[in-house]
């Protein structure tokens, strides 16, 4: 069951283009390069870097739109640093977390940058002390980092920022993160809607707001909410070239396991998960296997979030397996594998979560294991309200949002990087994805088979248990059409049925494509029923489109892949027209076995 997981492995990643800095024109050219190297200690400027930074130092409203760790913030770190151009002083950086605060200070001082940032942390002593700098004459910091609440709450703040404006001493206010202004996004953040006031209480001060969330929508939102004036945009395409993007069926921890030491031995990673609980699980489970993993979620205390992080930034722990808390501001380069072992909620926060992969533009891999009964869990916590803050609106929109999820998963043949990228309304060509995805790579050897006899059989199945009252899950229904000769099936005299075993040629993985996708296009659907106090189980019963199939009217497709047969091995590839008929050989079935037995959520299954 590897065969998929080898094509995961990194080819060459297309190498992208560089500005040669003797190529460099403008006023501010010479000091920019300055810095660069000196203080940056960089040797060449990414896509658009150069040109935002020019902009700002001419005094222009700017906006950069840049993917995750594109390099969004030497466009407005270096600029701070600068003597020369149209603005000198305070660089104001109004930052929506501490954590993103406190490392890019910390990353400063250590490039000997005066930076300060004031958060619910800072202490009154810390206070005085700064305002004491940005009062004073001569020792002022280049960059000065807030919160947005801390803006619009502080008095003092306002205070100082009035002095230094009057006194041109007010470089530029820059806003990273610019989307949480928008209501549009996620991550909208009361405080930043604040920041329209920026405008009109500082009309002299350029403003430049950052962002990595694309969307037309978004962008167009932030700048009418910050009031920019005839701003620089930079835009750039969200492809990261050096990311190899797979979905493959999740089956076991093991594969997992096997998948991570073979490719990515001692190797830096992340492995998202969307519960707390199964954080800490895994994280033992794949350190009970050798991996050198911890865990990290919303719920740990402070210290311990920081030294699990400072943990694995240093290198002692390779692997962390996190909540999305565990994401924003995380800056570390040498991540070789995001892995996101449950569904993602939103192809948003898929496309943030996988970003924080290959920020050193070497390969890597983003790999999403995938079960379509992972949406029920997903629904499920978009109605747990724990905040009391849903409306049927938000309910309905992340549930729309996680359906785009199963929709990119389902789709095993346009390319990953063209469906990724359509989400933020970018046209992308395949042929430029240089087969980094498992939907390109596996192009060639996809077959698409009929399956609207097979569909039909399987409706029927459910339509006569329905017939006779009988609650079963999809799993059962899919062992009684498989023919397994399990207690489960036998119990229920299910083995005597008519259908049971009409689908025993069939392989195991298509037979679940089949069923996913007959619930996928509502031919059937999954009914909650409460069967104790604590428990609701699902049963599987006929969709509104089940008539469909029945009556004949509706054809059924399924692509998949088959199975390569080993060297050696007795199964022989049939080149029929459908090649997923052909039985499967008893190897492949018995190497099916292992991974299955421990796959949580299912029975023990012997074949007959
Ligand atoms: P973003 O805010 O866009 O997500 P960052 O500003 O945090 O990205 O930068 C991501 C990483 O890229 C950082 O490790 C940073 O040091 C590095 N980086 C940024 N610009 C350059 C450059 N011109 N050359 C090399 N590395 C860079
Ligand atoms: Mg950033
Ligand atoms: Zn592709």
């Amino acid at each position: 069951t590897m065969d998929y997981l080898d094509d995961a492995v990194p080819s060459e990643a297309p190498v992208p283009p560089q500005v040669p800095l003797e190529d460099l024109t403008g006023p501010h050219v010479t000091e920019i390069k300055h810095h660069l190297a000196r203080t940056f200690d960089l040797r060449s400027f990414r896509k658009n870097q150069y040109e935002a930074i020019s902009a700002a130092m001419e005094g222009r409203d700017v906006f950069v739109l840049m993917p995750t760790g594109g390099g969004k913030s030497l466009c407005f770190q270096l600029p701070a640093v600068c003597q020369g151009g149209q603005t000198k002083g305070v660089t104001v950086v109004v930052s929506p977390l501490m954590a993103l605060m406190t490392d890019q200070v910390d990353g400063l001082k250590a490039k000997r940058i005066d930076a300060v940032y004031l958060n619910s942390d800072t202490s009154g002593e810390e206070l005085r002390h700064i305002q004491d700098c940005l009062y004073s004459s001569h020792s002022k910091p280049s960059l000065l980092y807030v919160t947005p609440e801390r803006l619009k709450l502080s008095g003092t703040l306002k205070n100082v920022l009035g002095h230094l404006y009057r006194s041109g001493q007010l470089a530029r206010f820059v806003i990273d993160e610019a989307h949480c202004i928008s209501t549009w996004g996620q991550d909208f953040r009361e405080a930043y809607q604040e920041l329209h006031t920026l405008r009109d209480d500082y009309p002299e001060v350029p403003i430049m707001a950052l962002t990595a969330t694309a969307d037309r929508k978004t962008i167009d939102d932030i700048l009418v909410r910050l009031k920019l004036r005839d701003p620089a945009v930079f835009e750039q395409s969200f492809n990261r070239t050096n990311l190899f993007y797979s979905v493959v069926p999740k089956r076991s921890v093991e594969e997992m396991v096997s998948f991570i030491k073979s490719t990515h031995p001692n190797k830096t990673g992340i492995i998202y998960r969307n519960g707390r609980d199964s954080c800490e699980k895994l994280a033992q489970q794949l350190r009970q296997k050798g991996l050198n993993a911890k865990h990290f979620h919303g719920k740990m205390g402070k210290e311990e979030k920081k030294e699990v992080l400072n943990e694995w930034k240093s290198g002692k722990c390779h692997i962390i397996v996190a909540t999305i808390a565990f994401g924003m501001g995380i800056d570390k380069a040498e991540v070789r594998f995001v892995i996101h072992f449950d569904l993602p909620k939103s192809m948003d926060g898929y496309y943030q979560e996988t970003g924080r992969a290959g920020r050193d533009e070497k390969p890597a891999d983003c790999i999403l294991y995938y079960s379509f009964r992972d949406l029920q869990t997903i629904l499920k916590l978009i109605r747990n309200d724990k905040d009391g803050t849903s409306t049927p609106a938000s309910i309905e929109r992340q549930d729309q949002a996680a359906w785009a999820v199963i929709r990119y998963c389902e789709n095993e043949s346009v390319c990953r990087r063209t469906q990724v990228l359509q989400h933020f309304g970018e046209k992308f060509d395949k042929k430029d994805c240089h087969a980094r995805c498992n939907n390109c790579v596996n192009a060639s050897s996809m077959v698409t088979g009929d399956f609207t006899e097979e569909a039909k059989q399987v409706l029927e199945l459910v339509q006569s248990l329905q017939r006779g009252q009988e609650n079963v899950t999809v799993d059962h229904c899919r062992n009684v059409f498989k023919g397994a000769n399990i207690a489960a099936v036998r119990d229920k005299g299910h083995d005597r049925h008519p259908s049971f075993g009409a689908g025993k040629d069939i392989p195991r993985e298509v037979l679940e494509l089949l069923f996913n996708k007959l619930l996928y296009l509502d031919a059937l659907i999954e009914q909650s029923v409460q069967t104790n106090a604590k428990w609701h189980t699902q049963y599987v019963k006929l969709g509104s489109k089940a008539k469909d199939f029945l009556a004949g009217r509706q054809t059924l497709q399924l692509s998949y892949r088959p199975k390569t047969p080993k060297p050696g091995g007795k199964a022989k590839a049939k080149s029929s027209r459908k090649p997923a008929r052909a039985p499967p050989s008893k190897d492949a079935e018995q190497q099916l076995e292992p991974a299955r037995a421990l796959y949580a959520d299912d029975d023990d299954i012997e074949w007959s």
